[in-house]
């Protein structure tokens, strides 16, 4: 198939521009004879002067000059009536050279007229890809402007949004401190208003357990609502109440707490209290609720009853820096997870549980100016050591 291109090659090419030279020159020729035939006594040149421009302007000098070359016999021809210039008069021969000269000028005028045309043609396109490459870049430019607003707006969006699930997710975070710190507490109130109710019933009464229940359900109810009193200063950052406390007799004081917990458990909690304790400073409540939540997890922790006895060891020792209380079970232990990780809020391994009462103990511990840390103890169970200034350096 012939395309445009092979049409532009082929016209282009030396071959078929010194071919319509040549044809030009002929018809020119040709058309001089059909105008003698009504003016005989004058020659007429002027046509082949049009080819040899036309040769020049279609086909270059080169097709000029041959056109011009051409046109010399039938020049001689019409002046002379011969083709020998020995015929020629002198003046003849002057017209004639002015004419070849003419020619030659006119050709070469033409084919440089033809050349300043496409080179400005070929400027006009330039030009005009060029413009055509400047509105593109425009219009990219405009785009990327317009994405790049978009992307600041989608940007001030997600800040806001960002903004907002902070306070949702703190808000919630405190929720579920709370939950988790108050269950415990609840569930004793629970169990000891059910024991109340039962001593009270007349197949069993006896109101000095009934009293002895319903004090203990005050004393919980009290501790539930001094845990949230606490928690929500240590959301707050308020300063945390400074108590001496002796550790041995905090240590005593939460066993006795979780005394039905243990027995339910058929857990044994074994102690090697450090008898040079020294007192502390720190928040009573707080330290509780670390010493509570450890022993807790502890119980979880426990090995099956049949295959070894379930003990929870609660150690205290000193140094002239610090205490040290440690919590050690012989139960299932972090079973090859690292016990760090279960410092992070939310990670459990628990179904039901919330992730959260070793994030709280580190928080206490680290407002106490001291430091928790947890180990696998060999070959079973968790341990957890407490590290507490003896001068309290709290937030
Ligand atoms: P939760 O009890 O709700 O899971 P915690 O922050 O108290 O949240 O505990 C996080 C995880 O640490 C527990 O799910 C458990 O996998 C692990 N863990 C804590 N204490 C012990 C322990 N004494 N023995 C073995 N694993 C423990």
């Amino acid at each position: 198939m012939t395309t445009a291109g092979d049409i532009q090659t082929t016209a282009e090419s030396p071959g078929w521009r010194y071919a319509l030279a040549l044809s030009l020159v002929v018809l020119a020729l040709g058309l001089t004879l059909v105008l003698q035939q009504f003016e005989s006594d004058r020659p007429t040149l002027f046509l082949f002067f049009a080819a040899i421009v036309a040769a020049a302007w279609f086909g270059g000098v080169g097709p000029g000059c041959l056109a011009a070359a051409a046109s010399v016999p039938a020049g001689l021809y019409f002046y002379s009536g011969a083709l020998s210039t020995t015929h020629l008069r002198l003046d003849n021969y002057v017209l004639f050279i002015f004419f070849v000269a003419c020619a030659l000028g006119g050709g070469f005028l033409s084919s440089r007229q033809r050349d300043a045309d496409a080179r400005l043609l070929r400027t006009h396109r330039e030009l005009a890809s060029k413009a055509e490459q400047l509105q593109a870049a425009n219009a990219a430019l405009t785009e990327e402007m317009a994405e790049r607003h978009r992307a600041e707006q989608a940007l001030n969006e997600t800040q806001a949004h960002l903004a907002h699930a902070g306070r949702l997710t703190a808000l919630g975070e405190l929720t579920a401190s709370i939950a988790h710190e108050i269950n415990q507490p609840l569930g004793a109130v629970a169990t000891n208003a059910s024991c109340c109710v039962r001593w009270l019933e007349p197949d069993h009464f006896n109101l000095d357990e009934a009293r002895e229940a319903a004090q203990s359900v005050v004393q919980d109810a009290n501790r539930a609502s001094e845990v949230i009193k606490r928690i929500r200063s240590l959301a707050s950052r308020n300063t945390a109440a400074v108590d001496r406390i002796d550790l041995n007799a905090l240590c005593r004081d939460v066993e006795k707490l979780l005394a039905s917990e243990l027995a339910r458990h058929a857990v044994i909690v074994e102690t090697s209290f450090d008898p040079e304790l020294p007192t502390i400073t720190g928040d009573r409540i707080q330290l509780q609720q670390i010493l509570v939540n450890l022993i807790l997890n502890a119980v979880e922790a426990s090995p099956p009853a049949s295959e070894r006895k379930r003990i929870i060891t609660l150690t205290t020792r000193h140094n002239v820096s610090g205490i040290t209380l440690t919590v050690a079970d012989n139960g299932i232990g972090f079973e090859g997870r690292d016990p760090d990780s279960f410092f992070d809020a939310f990670v459990t391994s628990k179904s039901e549980g919330l992730g959260l009462g070793l994030s709280i103990c580190r928080s206490i511990v680290e407002s106490h100016g001291g430091r928790i840390s947890a180990t696998q103890r060999v070959p079973h169970g968790a341990e957890f050591d407490i590290f507490l200034p003896i001068e309290g350096d709290h937030d």
